[in-house]
């Protein structure tokens, strides 16, 4: 028996090279539970993972897709039984472990959470770990006491994945939204999202020597880091909060003075949707499943197949992917 996956094989001169292959299902690891995988999606550490890695891979050949979507096949696990259908996302299936951009997967019973109430396979996929992260952040704020009405929240790498979803469902559930892009063509799609002010990425790009900014935002969601978090950082009114999940723009916070910490009182709360207990990742996913406006979600969609991968994985690392790439294994 075999099925289809993108392989990413390595070279004897260390070049990585990406194809859609006929794989036996006795090379699959191991696992408790094998997934008809249905959908998966294209996140940045993919674009690193189809390419040469970028230090995540550790052995080829590798089958990358950080998260799926699909139905149990086979489990030897008792929570999980054939024709359950189950979403995975983070501990680090796709890097160490093959991942969703395959037809089948094997992976441990703990790493999966049942599909949550309200969502189909694909729409879970539409969410994906860009998605999961971005409630994982509003989580983060609402518990730091974020809460509508406070004053405008910040949305960097808006028209991105995370960014997507974050300006969606904040607007749904009543924030008042600035969505920070460096695709004026965007502004558009972002304001249909319901970003209520679109902020030129130049605006928070250059490195100041100022020790604070005036006092703008109630929250922020970070996907960008650099420069532009330093400058969010001293942005930021006394005693709120930044959610900061990646760093499209860079590893360091460039800029950044003790300042909006020890005078505004500021917090920087690190997101990481990797290595999430059961219970956090069932929380997170239920309020996906109640809170997410579905009828934005389809805009942010752009469907893909296992082929149309190594394209795709390349312009996400150039920040050329708008919203969420849904890749269905089967087509
Ligand atoms: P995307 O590539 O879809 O989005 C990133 C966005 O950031 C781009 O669309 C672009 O938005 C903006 N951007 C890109 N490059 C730059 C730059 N040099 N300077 C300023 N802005 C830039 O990626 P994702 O949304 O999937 O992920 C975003 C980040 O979050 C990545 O670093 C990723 O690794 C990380 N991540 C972390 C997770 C966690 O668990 N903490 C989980 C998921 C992702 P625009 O064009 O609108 O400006």
């Amino acid at each position: 028996m075999t099925f289809k996956a993108l392989l990413v094989e390595k070279d004897e001169d260390g070049k990585t090279r990406a194809g859609v292959q006929d794989i036996a299902e006795d090379r699959l690891p191991e696992g408790d539970v094998t997934v008809a995988v249905e959908y998966s999606t294209l996140n940045y550490k993919d674009g690193l993972c189809i390419g040469p890695g970028g230090g995540l891979v550790r052995e080829y050949p590798h089958v990358p897709g950080i998260d799926f979507a699909g139905t149990v096949e086979d489990s030897a696990d008792d929570r999980y039984k054939p024709g359950d259908k189950v979403v995975l996302t983070g501990w680090r299936v796709g890097e160490i472990h093959w991942g969703g951009y395959a037809q089948k997967a094997r992976v441990k019973a703990d790493w999966l959470v049942p599909l949550p109430e309200g969502l189909t396979t694909r729409r879970a996929m539409a969410v994906g770990t860009a998605g999961f992260t971005a409630m994982l952040a509003i989580m983060a704020l609402e518990d730091h006491g974020l809460a509508p009405g406070q004053g405008p929240v910040l949305v960097t790498g808006a028209a991105g994945g995370v960014g997507s979803v974050a300006t969606a469902t904040l607007a749904a559930l009543g924030y008042e939204v600035a969505a920070v892009t460096g695709r004026p063509e965007q502004a558009d799609y972002l304001t249909d999202l319901g970003a209520t002010q679109i902020v030129p990425r130049d605006e928070l790009t250059e490195v100041t020597r100022k020790p604070l900014e005036r006092e703008t935002w109630a929250g922020a969601i970070d996907a960008v880091a650099g420069a532009m978090l330093g400058r969010v950082l001293k942005q930021m009114m006394y005693g709120k909060s930044v959610a900061a999940i990646g760093l499209a723009g860079g590893p360091a916070i460039e800029g950044a003075l003790i300042t909006p910490f020890i005078l505004r009182g500021v917090n920087l709360l690190g997101i990481d949707s990797v290595m999430r207990p059961y219970d956090d990742r069932l929380r997170a996913w239920t309020r996906i499943g109640s809170d997410l406006p579905m009828d934005k979600l389809e805009a942010m969609v752009q469907p893909a197949t296992l082929s149309d991968l190594p394209a795709l994985g390349k312009d996400i690392l150039k920040g050329q992917v708008k919203g969420r790439v849904v890749v269905d294994v089967n087509a």
